[in-house]
């Protein structure tokens, strides 16, 4: 039988911890060498919080105290103590920054598991974030500027973009969201953010994307330029049932799908689906300027129709393949020019 230093109790062996029993090592040894003082700042806004140096996500106080209580006694653990677990309760406010708080704790000493409850004591102070302070001044770091290449727009084009942009983000990277004549402009402080949007504007409308860099000072404690990037993204414009050339052809928007169209090409009666990028290389153009003259069918005779113009009286003899295939003597079509080609379509 073995005995305890202090108090002279018999204990078995394995229960002893250095030579105390468990009473006397709690009461005289103690597992922490000093109580920690626990100080952090918390955001009023947000509720982030600021501890050695850096800001971290919201979390609630009592979260926010374990974490804190966690890194702070460890440093503070008798020798060879090793801390296992450590619950945080009964949160109370003393003062308006001062908070009482209760903490289980669960530790190792030379191989014993000891669990002990302290109560100790953390100074919050408040103050607000930097990206609280930079929103509430409206300061941004970078600007996502939405353009179309059209004046004209079809409004479902700038409220399917916006939803589809903004169901894409965490608002919370997001400043401001502005309507400007020549589009929208989304400021933002948040990089992350700004590559989903400019990534739903590429993969989606098949925005090009220019990015241009206004330093506004320089910190010369991080030795860089501070400023705002901007992004301009360009949206081609197309709508349904509008006309387009595509390599030498003229063609009618069936159907838009994210980066895509569906076009119909009434010299071949076929369907293509067309990548919406194609714009940007000059092989896809919505028509700008339209002309149409109204035909009626006068005569078919084999493959041959004989089509006059309703106003003016002029003659043309037509192939029928196609579509024109289904004409009878007596229907009307449409001749639609654009850009020196033209092209039969029916008259809707
Ligand atoms: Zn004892
Ligand atoms: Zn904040």
């Amino acid at each position: 039988m073995w005995f305890c230093v202090k108090c002279g109790k018999r204990v078995p062996k394995e229960e002893l911890i250095r030579g105390y029993c468990i009473d006397c090592f709690t009461r005289n040894i103690g597992l922490l060498e000093r109580v920690p003082e626990i100080k952090l700042t918390v955001c009023p806004k947000c509720g982030s919080w600021l501890y050695q140096g850096e800001w971290n996500l919201p979390l609630p106080e009592s979260e926010i105290l374990e974490s804190v209580t966690r890194h702070e006694l460890r440093k503070y653990l008798v020798k060879d103590a090793e801390l296992q677990a450590l619950r945080v309760s009964n949160l109370e406010y003393v003062s308006f920054n001062t908070v009482k708080f209760n903490v289980v704790l669960n530790v190792l000493v030379n191989g014993r598991s000891l669990s002990l409850d302290h109560e100790l004591t953390a100074r919050i102070s408040r103050k607000q974030c930097p990206r609280c302070v930079a929103r509430s001044t409206g300061k941004y770091n970078y600007l996502v500027q939405i353009r179309f290449t059209e004046k004209d727009l079809p409004g479902e084009l700038l409220r399917g973009v916006l939803s589809a942009v903004l169901a894409h983000v965490d608002r919370d990277g997001l400043i401001n969201a502005r309507e400007v004549p020549e589009g929208v402009d989304l400021e933002l402080d948040d990089i992350s953010t700004v590559k989903k949007i400019l990534d739903v504007l590429h993969k989606k409308y098949a925005a090009r994307i220019n990015t241009s860099f206004r330093a506004t000072r320089y910190d010369a404690h991080q030795g860089r330029w501070i400023g705002v990037t901007t992004y301009v993204a360009r949206i081609p414009v197309f709508s349904e049932n509008g006309i387009v050339t595509y390599r030498g052809r003229i063609g009618l928007v069936k159907f838009m799908n994210p980066g895509k169209l569906i076009l119909w090409f009434p010299s071949t009666d076929l369907y293509e689906e067309i990548d919406i990028k194609e714009y940007w290389r000059g092989l896809l153009k919505p028509a700008s300027r339209i002309e149409r003259e109204v035909y009626t069918v006068k005569d078919i005779n084999g493959d041959m129709a004989l089509l006059e113009n309703t106003s003016t009286g002029d003659v043309k003899r037509v192939k029928l393949k196609g579509w024109l295939k289904n004409l009878k003597p007596g229907d009307t079509v449409n001749l639609v020019k654009v850009d020196g080609l033209e092209t039969f379509t029916p008259r809707s």
